[in-house]
């Protein structure tokens, strides 16, 4: 049990909940609230704005880009020594088992490091102009962004979304999601350790329409990059459309992975596996779909429902293949896909089974896979968030093809093919942010430009492409004569 409700990471202060505005932490194995968290008003969100604000005009805003980079580099190793205490607040937080969590954690320190070590390396250009003029150009930071964070991957997007805003100077106001704000606020901590300068990395906890729209709609922002559901993804960018602001948004998807006769089933099945249920399938870039060609469809679907049937369902302290749901409300929209879906009369091929002992309060669903899926069901076409796989089948490639690209979404794709020709083909016509061939995922890719097309929103992070986002090019004519 936390003993006294945690604060907002404002400057290099903790300010304390007010007694009468915190939420409960729940931990998603047992049901059982251990703490909680201060839920902040438009007045946190005022004066973490004011304090980013500060520190780009003060200490933050005067550092050089090297000095950034070493802080972050500096912030990396914190992570690093204090991996199993984040490991330990995102396994009772948000319900993740050990591994993923600790996965989580040292990821989270390699996006310090890649954008530390990347800080000092963006540079602009000279353009050959009129006689006369030297013409430049030079990267800026926007000014303050705001990081709106869901739940699913705390660290991992923590990560993602500041580090690459302040390799590039940005100051940062953080409102990570109410049912996991434990590691943001420990992160945010540990940058204090590392010696950022106040108001570099300011954190305000809250709900979404009390501390989330603010932040979005406030007047202080430069920029916005929200991660989360597309619905909450297209408020947040009207909201930056009254200030004329940028904003990222990464969104939600339904991702495919294309299985063709001459792949690798060995090779293929572990990734098609994992890629649906790791982190319980609460993963934005999920495989949840699975496109078969016809005559490998009966192989692929007994194979991956033994596989499921192995799978090991459990508390998150126990380390299990599939944890709990983070909370009750995804628990119960996770079910009811699956009971339209045997109302409906699909075939549900395999469902692992669940322990007698299982906490009774926690979050738990047996991960479940429905072959057969119809193309333009709802468990083809929407984001179900949870263990619960699809599997649909097609003739060919063009068939494949067009049911790869037949949803809302276009976050990710997997092909799964021998032939390099249809493998390009394919890459090429799959409308997606990532296409992986041969692989899923590529073990989370720090390097790797990631984002969406269509409702998976718009907007690159990750990788040096990144930094482009974060940053704003001004060009500088200078006539000389
Ligand atoms: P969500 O949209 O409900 O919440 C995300 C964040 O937005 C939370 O911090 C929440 O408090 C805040 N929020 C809620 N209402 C708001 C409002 N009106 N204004 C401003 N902020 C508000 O999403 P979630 O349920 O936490 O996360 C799951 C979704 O996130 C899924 O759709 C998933 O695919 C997506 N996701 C996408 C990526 C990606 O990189 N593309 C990564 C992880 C998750």
């Amino acid at each position: 049990m936390l003993d006294t409700p945690r604060g907002h990471l404002i400057g290099r202060e903790v300010v304390p909940a007010r007694p009468d505005a915190t939420l409960p932490v729940i931990d998603p194995s047992t049901g059982e609230t251990f703490g909680a968290i201060a839920r902040g008003t438009a007045a946190d969100v005022d004066a973490a704005v004011a304090a980013a604000r500060a520190a780009l005009d003060g200490e933050w805003g005067a550092l050089t880009a090297t000095q950034r980079g070493r802080l972050m580099i500096a912030l990396a190793g914190l992570i690093r020594d204090h991996a199993d205490e984040l490991t330990a607040l995102e396994v009772r937080d948000v319900g993740k088992p050990v591994r993923q969590a600790r996965a989580d954690a040292i990821a989270c320190a390699r996006y310090f490091e890649f954008y530390g070590e990347s800080a000092d390396k963006v540079h602009g250009e000279t353009i050959p102009y009129q006689d006369g003029y030297t013409v430049l150009t030079v990267r800026e930071p926007h000014g303050v962004t705001g990081h709106i964070v869901p739940w699913n991957y705390p660290m991992q997007i923590i990560g993602r979304s500041v580090a690459g805003a302040l390799a590039m100077g940005n100051a940062c106001v953080v409102k990570p999601a109410e049912d996991a704000s434990l590691t943001a606020l420990r992160v945010a901590e540990l940058a204090v350790e590392a010696g950022f300068p106040a108001g570099a990395i300011n954190v305000v906890t809250g709900t979404g329409e009390e501390a989330g729209a603010v932040l979005a709609a406030h007047p202080g922002i430069d920029h916005v990059s929200f991660t989360g559901s597309n619905h909450v993804g297209k408020l947040v960018q009207a909201a930056g459309a009254e200030n004329t602001i940028p904003v990222t948004l990464e969104l939600g998807g339904k991702s495919p992975q294309l299985v063709f006769a001459d792949a690798d089933l060995d090779e293929a099945l572990p990734f098609l596996v994992n890629a649906a249920i790791q982190n319980a399938g609460q993963t934005c870039s999920a495989g949840s779909r699975i496109v078969v060609e016809d005559a490998i469809h009966d192989e692929v679907v007994r194979r991956i429902a033994e596989a499921f049937a192995r799978l090991t369902v459990g508390p998150a302290e126990s380390d299990p293949n599939v944890g709990p749901l983070v909370n009750a409300k995804q628990h119960a929209m996770v079910n009811g896909f699956l009971e339209r879906a045997k109302a409906d009369g699909l075939t549900i091929v395999a469902q692992a089974s669940l322990p007698d002992d299982l906490p009774e309060g926690g979050y738990y669903v047996a991960p479940t896979v429905v072959a057969d899926v119809p193309a333009d069901h709802e468990l083809a076409q929407k984001e179900v968030f949870g263990p619960v796989l699809a599997i649909i089948r097609a003739r060919d490639e063009a068939h494949a093809l067009q049911i790869a690209n037949g949803t809302a979404y276009g976050l990710v794709a997997g092909v799964w093919t021998r032939d390099g020709g249809r493998a390009m083909r394919l890459a090429r016509k799959i409308r997606a942010g990532q296409v992986f061939i041969n692989n899923y995922g590529a073990g989370g890719g720090i390097e790797l430009p990631f984002g969406g097309v269509k409702a998976s929103g718009h907007g690159r992070e990750k990788g040096f492409e990144a930094l482009y986002g974060f940053s704003v090019t001004k060009t500088i004519a200078f006539k000389h004569g």
